[in-house]
């Protein structure tokens, strides 16, 4: 990474070496970076001014969010710093190295429903946190959270805040662009009636469909037919061979996060009182 040119405040101006590059999205790549002078590693989001022409308040507005929520919890990606080129954005994140939970869980060979429980509860006093913040991160799913390490019970941490917003007052502050990855987004987004907090629920509730059965609720062969579904929350727990092992619980779980009517959905504060049975049969066919 060049030297920083610094048009934005920065706590340090030093150099990274970047290195293998760790995944990317819409608007970045992100990459391993070693601080030179401290041989210490990131991760380093490296965002493409061109490509974000016209949309630059997108990544002050991630940076800014980031300022609010990152260093306050345990399961949420910090940030260290952030400098920018004529060229670049740079935002240098605590390195993950446990990978993406969509491959760790691909990966594990037996995997029970007391396991997807965790992970759920954990990622749920997360979004609570950033709920209390006053922010809806918008974009959760398998690809945002991430392992901080390779160890089995590595803690899972929420990244990406790229379409996170603050939201000022919440009883008249209300979203209505059209943002998010289509699978998991609530039918309030598509149907633009206003949408807030209860998006990350609903986000959520497909994490933890797609966390006990290997597959997310609302796949249809076109993004009409998937958008339609989910304004209809038409989704079943089916095949039953992928569902035989998993609890009523769980699914009555899943069914109260995709609550159609977002003033109906639980809050994340009120998902955390759900009583969790946790049944010790492998689960999620695909995966095993
Ligand atoms: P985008 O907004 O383009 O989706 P993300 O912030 O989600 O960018 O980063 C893209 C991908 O890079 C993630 O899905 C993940 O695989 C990887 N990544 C992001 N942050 C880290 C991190 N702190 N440590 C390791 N990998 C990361
Ligand atoms: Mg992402």
């Amino acid at each position: 990474i060049p030297s920083p040119r610094l048009e934005m405040p920065v706590t340090v101006p030093c150099q990274y070496r970047t290195g293998k590059t760790l995944g990317s999205g819409t608007y970045a790549i992100v990459k391993e970076a070693i601080h030179i002078e401290t041989g210490k590693y990131f991760a380093c989001k490296v965002i493409n001014k061109k490509l974000m022409e016209g949309r630059e308040h997108m990544v002050r507005n991630e940076i800014a969010v980031l300022k609010r929520v990152s260093s306050g919890h345990r399961n949420i990606v910090t940030l260290h710093d952030y400098f920018e080129t004529s060229h670049n954005l740079y935002l240098c994140f605590d390195l993950c190295t446990g990978g993406e939970l969509f491959d760790r869980i691909c990966a594990k060979g037996n995997y029970y429903e007391g396991d997807a429980a965790d992970l759920v509860r954990t990622i749920f006093e997360a979004v609570k946190y950033i709920h209390d913040s006053g922010i809806v991160h918008r974009d959760l799913k398998p690809e945002n959270l991430l392992f901080r390490t390779p160890a089995e019970d590595a803690d899972i941490m929420i990244a990406d805040f790229g379409l996170s917003r603050v939201l000022e007052d919440e009883k008249f502050h209300k979203l209505t662009e059209i943002c998010g990855t289509p699978g998991y987004m609530a039918p309030e987004i598509f149907k633009k009636t206003g949408h807030g907090k209860p998006v990350d629920v609903w986000a959520m509730g497909v994490v933890t469909y797609f966390l006990l059965a290997g597959y997310t609720p609302f796949d249809r062969d076109s993004q009409q037919l998937e958008m339609e579904a989910i304004i209809a929350g038409d989704y079943k727990f089916e095949p039953v061979e992928y569902w035989a092992n998993v609890s009523e619980t769980a699914k009555d779980f899943v069914r109260k996060c995709l609550t159609i009517d977002p003033a109906e959905r639980p809050t994340a504060a009120e998902v955390l009182k759900h009583r969790v049975r946790v049944v010790h049969l492998p689960i999620g066919i695909l995966m095993a």
